[in-house]
């Protein structure tokens, strides 16, 4: 008689977990007061104005301008910074691909590097030894929400004059040494797609303390309009990337909600790193007392085959659903530079890619493997969506009591 769901016994639950996005009636008459004001466009309206008002201080950023989403908001603040085509720009190879796209869509060449295997975030050791004299600036990307090393990334930036970019799409609320993160360099970039912890479906957020790269950044966005510029006069290479006013009623009905969910996110990571740290075979990210909050769009479990009677990344994870584990995936199949975008080189209308011609030697991204990236995509990287933690202690039991239902039972985990 089977034990595990997998191999057909009893699953170790049947109810599903929170769903996302979460919503009330707040929501909705935030999007019809929009609608029956008449002022649907930022331009007229006061919603994003104020969103990007209340967002920027609740991320201790002197400047925030709300952008259709988290690609472009990556794109304008590369180029607010300075960033343009043949600069190189150091990024950690496990990421959401946009990171790379952003930088590529303007010609700049992505610089992979690998991630410390305990942190998932950029490895600042191994960034120092990918730089050139034409690497220009860095991009930290918070991944799951945990920030990155930026006391390391910061000096190592200041040391060769780079430009800090933060990747913050997944860390609203994350806060290092006490400061929250996304102007912690020169400028960072927010999302606000569905999957991410506040959401209006899309959108995109800059943060910047830089007055002169907040206006760079806001004419960028706003078809290359200035400040005090007549309306029909455009000044730099910018596009309509404006937020709407009905997105940007709802974030703000969103981010009124966002401190009771980050509290609640963190309170049942604690408690499942506490438990799984028990259990032979799964391991959670170094604990780290200058994170001083964590927004946990991710919960990263580091699954070890040798503990499980060697069976693979993927079957652990078939097996945990089995369980009724939703929302439990192994998360990036594929690092970035083993894309088949990146592999082709196949960069769309700008193929061969901008910098081809301007850069010496570009790099072949065939050619780049890191260890700890590869890793963490082929066997390792076990994620749990954000929503996930949103659950009670029960939903929490449930998760600890699956995986060590597999581990008890790993003889029937083999599918062959
Ligand atoms: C979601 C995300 C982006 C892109 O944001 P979109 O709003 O989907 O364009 C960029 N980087 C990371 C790490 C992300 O998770």
């Amino acid at each position: 008689m089977a034990n595990l769901a997998i191999a057909g016994g009893e699953p170790q639950r049947q109810q599903p977990y929170p769903s996302w996005p979460i919503w009330t009636q707040a929501e909705v008459d935030a999007v019809q007061a929009v609608v029956t004001s008449g002022r649907w466009i930022s331009l007229q309206g006061t919603e994003v104005k104020q969103f990007e008002t209340e967002f920027a201080a609740y991320h201790d950023a002197a400047y925030g301008i709300a952008v259709v989403n988290g690609t472009v908001a990556l794109k304008l603040a590369l180029t607010a910074a300075g960033v343009g085509v043949g600069d190189e720009v150091l990024m950690p190879g496990y990421t959401f691909v946009a990171t790379a796209t952003a930088a590529l869509e303007i010609g700049a060449v992505p610089i992979f590097v690998d991630i410390d295997p305990e942190t998932y975030t950029l490895d600042p050791i191994h960034a120092a030894t990918l730089i050139t004299p034409r690497t220009r600036a860095i991009v930290p990307v918070h991944l799951g929400g945990r920030p990155a090393d930026m006391d390391a990334i910061l000096d190592l930036a200041q040391e060769h004059d780079l430009a800090v970019i933060e990747d913050a799409a997944q860390a609203w609320g994350s806060a290092w040494n006490g400061a929250k993160v996304g102007a912690l360099g020169q400028i960072g970039g927010i999302s606000f797609q569905a999957s991410k912890n506040i959401t209006a479906g899309e959108g995109g957020m800059m943060l910047t303390n830089d007055p002169a790269i907040g206006e760079m950044a806001r004419s960028l966005s706003n078809c290359g309009r200035q400040t005090d510029g007549l309306w029909y006069a455009h000044y730099v290479l910018g596009g309509n990337y404006r937020l709407s006013e009905f997105q940007g009623a709802v974030l703000r009905v969103q981010l009124q909600r966002y401190p009771e969910h980050l509290e609640r996110r963190q309170a049942n990571a604690a408690y499942l790193e506490r438990s799984l740290a028990e259990i032979d075979g799964v391991s959670t990210m170094r604990s780290d007392p200058r994170v001083t909050a964590n927004a946990y769009h991710l919960f990263f479990i580091r699954y070890d085959a040798d503990a499980f009677g060697g069976v693979s990344k993927d079957r652990f994870i078939q097996a945990l659903q089995a369980e009724g584990i939703q929302g439990v995936s192994g998360g990036y199949s594929l690092p970035v530079y083993r894309q088949p975008v990146m592999q082709a080189e196949n960069f769309g209308l700008s193929t061969p890619p901008l910098f081809h011609g301007v850069h010496p030697n570009p790099p072949d991204y065939r050619e780049v493997a890191l260890p700890a990236t590869d890793r963490a995509c082929d066997n390792e990287a076990v994620w749990l969506r954000q929503s996930m933690l949103l659950g009670d202690r029960q939903d929490m039991d449930d998760i600890i009591e699956a995986i060590l239902k597999l581990q008890r039972y790993r003889d029937e985990l083999q599918d062959d």
